[in-house]
């Protein structure tokens, strides 16, 4: 099967979650079927084998699970990206906002050198809005952002558009309207 078929038949999506009219698109079940998590990770890193990427920055909490297998993957380190107040050293922090409401993500300061390449990953892009939050943090610490991966795009919610404008090359897997 193709990647495309792969990932459609794994990702599982649940009407009305986490609210009425909203369909969530659950990776659980792509990450519990070991071929298609593996074809998965595979497909995202392929362009970034010869890129002497130093870390993988990944978006709590299923980041982290993507983030580990890519860092493995290409032989990188990885970093977390966590809501505030999780880390225990010094932290770069910065303010988004979701739906309803203000949130802050932070990542310590010396989790990127200056200038280190990094690839930031996440499961899914909607509005970008975190991604983006991502990218300023990365940047504050004066990251290299190689690229930012995810298995799902939304596309109508103009994520990848946002991120593209920031100069951050986009890689996603399948996209659902
Ligand atoms: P954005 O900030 O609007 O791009 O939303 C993306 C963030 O919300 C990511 O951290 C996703 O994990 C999460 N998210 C939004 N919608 C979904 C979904 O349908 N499935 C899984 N995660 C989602």
């Amino acid at each position: 099967p193709s990647i495309e078929e792969t990932l459609l038949s794994a990702i599982r999506t649940i009407p009305d979650y986490p609210k009425p009219g909203i369909l969530f698109r659950d990776i659980t079940t792509l990450l519990g079927n070991a071929r298609a998590f593996r074809r998965a990770i595979d497909e995202l890193v392929h362009p970034y084998a010869g890129e002497k990427v130093g870390k993988i920055a990944g978006i709590e909490a299923r980041g982290f699970i993507l983030g580990g297998a890519i860092a493995h993957q290409l032989s990188a380190g990885f970093v977390p990206i966590r809501k505030k107040g999780k880390l225990p050293h010094e932290t770069v922090r910065v303010a988004y906002s979701l739906e309803y409401g203000l949130d802050e993500m932070e990542m310590h300061k010396d989790g990127v050198a200056p200038g280190e390449k990094v690839i930031l990953v996440d499961d899914l892009i909607a509005t970008g809005g975190t991604a983006e939050a991502a990218v300023k943090l990365l940047r504050q610490i004066g990251a290299d952002i190689v690229a930012a991966c995810f298995i799902i795009d939304l596309p109508d919610l103009g994520g990848r558009k946002k991120l593209e404008a920031l100069n951050v090359p986009v890689r996603t897997l399948i996209a659902f309207d």
